[in-house]
């Protein structure tokens, strides 16, 4: 691997959807891309890649983005609930450990749908 040059380089416009070589909207960077991203520069895997979405693309993206959007909403209420039951129950600084760790896990929970946010322009705003 001769790719040393410059790390602040970026690599080729990928469509986050279809992976193909193309322009597009520019996804925005959160903390689990930043998270995956600095594993595999640690790894020695990382592309560089810059992550985009193409116009072909763009009703897709926006569909998936709003379906983790609610399910990301919906597991940390559950999670939260949960949680609160538990320390209801328990009244201890170990009930209050396992409630988080209890929202934590929702939280992965829902990260299974992930899907990044990008420039595209929202018809909603999350106020
Ligand atoms: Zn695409």
């Amino acid at each position: 691997m001769a790719k040393t040059k410059n790390q602040a380089k970026k690599g080729k416009s990928i469509c986050i959807i279809c992976q193909k070589e193309k322009k597009g909207y520019p996804v925005r960077d959160d903390l689990f891309i930043t998270t995956v991203r600095s594993l595999k520069q640690k790894l020695g895997i990382a592309t560089n890649n810059v992550l985009v979405v193409c116009n072909d693309c763009s009703t897709e993206h926006k569909k998936r983005r709003s379906a983790f959007e609610k399910k990301i909403l919906q597991y940390a209420a559950i999670g939260a609930v949960l949680g609160l039951i538990f320390l209801v129950i328990s009244r201890s600084l170990q009930g209050l450990v396992m409630a988080i760790l209890l929202v934590l896990f929702m939280a992965a929970l829902a990260l299974v749908q992930y899907h990044p946010a990008s420039e595209i322009k929202e018809e909603k705003k999350s106020e």
